[in-house]
């Protein structure tokens, strides 16, 4: 049952697991939430809309303005108002370099790969600060539609964001002061809301349309169990909306031989004729004709014209489409489900266009520019356990270890396990009085930690001195929802623990990912053969060092020749060791067992005898 409690501060009834879904747009952004009738619905805090613009301006004495405020800046004050930051999102200077020119603002050009950093006056901005402004902005919208606190969400990222923009954008939530429950991918929130993936029995592959303002994208889903896998994603991160409004805007400047020279040095009217073009497209989504006028100039334009001037962009998203199919490895038959998302999919001809493309008629009966922040808002739902019933599911695709003496890998939780998930294993030291353990963290299908992939090292410290495999080092692996995997070592007698955070697919793509997994197969054979001769080595080492500190010891209990005797095996174990042969260390192991057998245990109840006499056992 959900908890309610009540509110001081506003006396409202407040559900104390509200958690909002955000679509944290290029363009525009919004929040949603689960109505008390359990429909997901965009919350709208009276009168400022449903969708907030992502920009964000900075005023002189220090005042920070974000969505149609902050627009209303954009050409009065370029250099001080900050649009499209999702594009610097987790990026290094050298990802944006190519379109820097894109930017009316200062993007700092450090040449260097760290994160961009914005020059806003004498001040400089990260993205994730620009995007927490933004995240903050619709937070406080649902605190004051809702009337009660919001600290958690689920904010949307496009299929195609990396780790480090996945990251960002986590850090931008905890900015804005809210905890990022989840990530969810945009293609997969729209599927959300339109309820399919939902039932864990179905199974189908969808194609995800996205035409927003400044990009598009298109992702190819496939949906089982529950799991949201992407097949496939492509796009153009500069094609969208605002180039149907530049058609439009070229068009009526070559229409009314408008000098593009006096336009250029007239900003407002630029922006006029911009915002008109905007509308006009809008329009023609219902109308077929659009007629209006600006300062005297005859603004008109046909639904024909206009999908003229658009057919070869909307062309481009096709070929786009049709490369995703293809990586997929799927024919447009193949899809089950064609859903559109974004503001500009409302235009007939993408619509159109699509439906003919997939062969089928496709979902747009939810408002393209709500469903990925109702689809949040459902995944939310989710989170919350009101719907107990659906579990989202994603597997990890390669396998989490430790490396273990020999640089061997020693699986923690395997490949295609289900997340979120967690797995421990009891480890010991090797060497008598050892104070630290190095825990090397591993990713891969290999034997050899060499092989696979290193995702992070820390040592635990403080271990109290103790013989060899006696102190019990726990090391726990717990891979939560979003791929984060959290490692803790703790030592169980005195209670040290370490621990340390990490991504496992950071900068891993699917490509490496299955050669990753090839190479695995490939080397299966030698790998076992590597491991079995390692582990002989190991255990020959261990041996070694055992016998050595037993001579050490028990001198005095030892006769003369024993002692030689136990050093002449102990050196021909010592020169087995690099030969390669784990049979010959196996019989080199096995002989000095034998030798030292029956004087070991002899000398083992003479020690015991010898120290009874000081203590007293109880
Ligand atoms: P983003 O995901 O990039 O933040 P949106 O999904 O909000 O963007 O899409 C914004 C784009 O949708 C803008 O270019 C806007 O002009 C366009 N758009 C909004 N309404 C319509 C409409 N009725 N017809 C055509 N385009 C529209
Ligand atoms: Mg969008």
């Amino acid at each position: 049952m959900a908890k309610v409690s009540i509110n001081l501060a506003t006396g409202s009834l407040q559900k104390e697991d509200l958690i909002v879904g955000i679509d944290l747009g290029t363009t525009n952004s919004l929040v949603a939430f689960i109505n008390p009738d359990g429909n997901p619905q965009v919350i709208n805090d009276t009168g400022k809309g449903l969708l907030v613009p992502s920009i964000v301006h900075f005023n002189g004495d220090g005042s920070v303005k974000v969505g149609n405020e902050a627009k209303e800046y954009l050409i009065s004050d370029p250099e001080n108002t900050i649009f499209s930051v999702k594009r610097l999102l987790g990026r290094s200077y050298q990802d944006i370099a190519r379109y820097r020119d894109f930017f009316s603002y200062k993007v700092i050009d450090d040449n260097t790969e760290s994160l961009v950093k914005i020059k806003v006056g004498d001040k400089f901005f990260t993205p994730i600060e620009l995007s927490g402004f933004i995240l903050k902005e619709l937070k406080e919208r649902a605190e004051h539609a809702l009337k009660t606190p919001v600290t958690r969400a689920v904010i949307t990222v496009p299929a195609y964001f990396n780790d480090s923009q996945r990251q960002a954008t986590r850090d931008a939530g905890k900015l804005a002061g809210l905890d990022v429950l989840r990530i969810v991918n945009e293609p997969t929130a729209a599927s959300l809301a339109y309820g399919i993936g939902l039932n864990p029995e179905e199974e189908k592959t969808i194609a995800v349309y996205d035409l927003g303002g400044g990009t598009f994208d298109v992702s190819i889903l496939k949906i089982q169990n529950g799991i949201f896998e992407v097949l496939a994603t492509n796009g153009d991160t500069f094609l969208g909306g605002d180039d149907f409004d530049r058609a439009i805007l070229n068009y009526w400047i070559s229409e009314n031989k408008l000098d593009a020279e006096a336009l250029a040095n007239d900003q407002t009217l630029t922006q006029g004729l911009r915002l008109k073009a905007e509308e006009a497209k809008k329009a023609l989504t219902t109308q077929n004709l659009y007629n209006d006028a600006l300062k005297g100039i005859p603004l008109a334009i046909s639904k024909n014209k206009f999908e003229e001037l658009i057919s070869e962009k909307v062309q481009q998203t096709l070929d786009c489409c049709a490369n995703a199919l293809r990586d997929a490895g799927l024919k447009p038959e193949q899809i089950d489900e064609v859903i559109m998302v974004g503001g500009s999919t409302r235009t007939p001809l993408v619509k159109e266009s699509v439906a003919e493309f997939f062969c089928k008629a496709v979902h747009d009966q939810i408002n393209p520019d709500e469903v990925v922040a109702l689809g949040a808002a459902i995944q939310s739902d989710i989170l919350a356990g009101n719907r107990s019933d659906i579990l989202l599911l994603d597997v990890t695709p390669l396998s989490l270890g430790i490396e273990t003496m020999g640089g061997l890998m020693d699986v923690i939780i395997p490949r295609n396990s289900k997340v979120p998930t967690k797995a421990g294993r009891q480890y010991t030291t090797s060497v008598d009085g050892q104070v630290n353990m190095k825990i090397s963290v591993f990713q891969g299908e290999r034997d050899l930690v060499s092989e696979n992939r290193k995702l992070a090292e820390f040592e635990l410290k403080g271990i109290p001195a103790m013989p060899a495999g006696l102190p019990k080092v726990d090391i726990n692996f717990l891979l939560n929802a979003d791929g984060i995997l959290t490692v803790q070592a703790i030592e169980l007698r005195s209670g040290i623990k370490q621990e340390v955070e990490v991504k496992p697919t950071y900068g891993l793509s699917d490509d490496e990912v299955e050669q990753m997994l090839l190479d695995s197969i490939q080397h299966a054979q030698d790998d076992v053969q590597q491991r079995m001769l390692i582990e002989a080595r190991t255990e020959a080492e261990q041996m070694v060092y055992t016998a050595e500190r037993f001579l050490e010891k028990n001198l005095a209990f030892l006769q003369e020749n024993e002692i030689v005797q136990t050093k002449n095996h102990i050196e021909a174990l010592k020169a087995s060791l690099n030969a390669g042969d784990k049979d010959l260390i196996h019989s080199k192991i096995d002989e000095l067992n034998e030798y030292t057998h029956p004087f070991a245990e002899r000398v083992m109840d003479m020690a015991i005898a010898q120290a009874m006499k000081g203590k007293q056992i109880e």
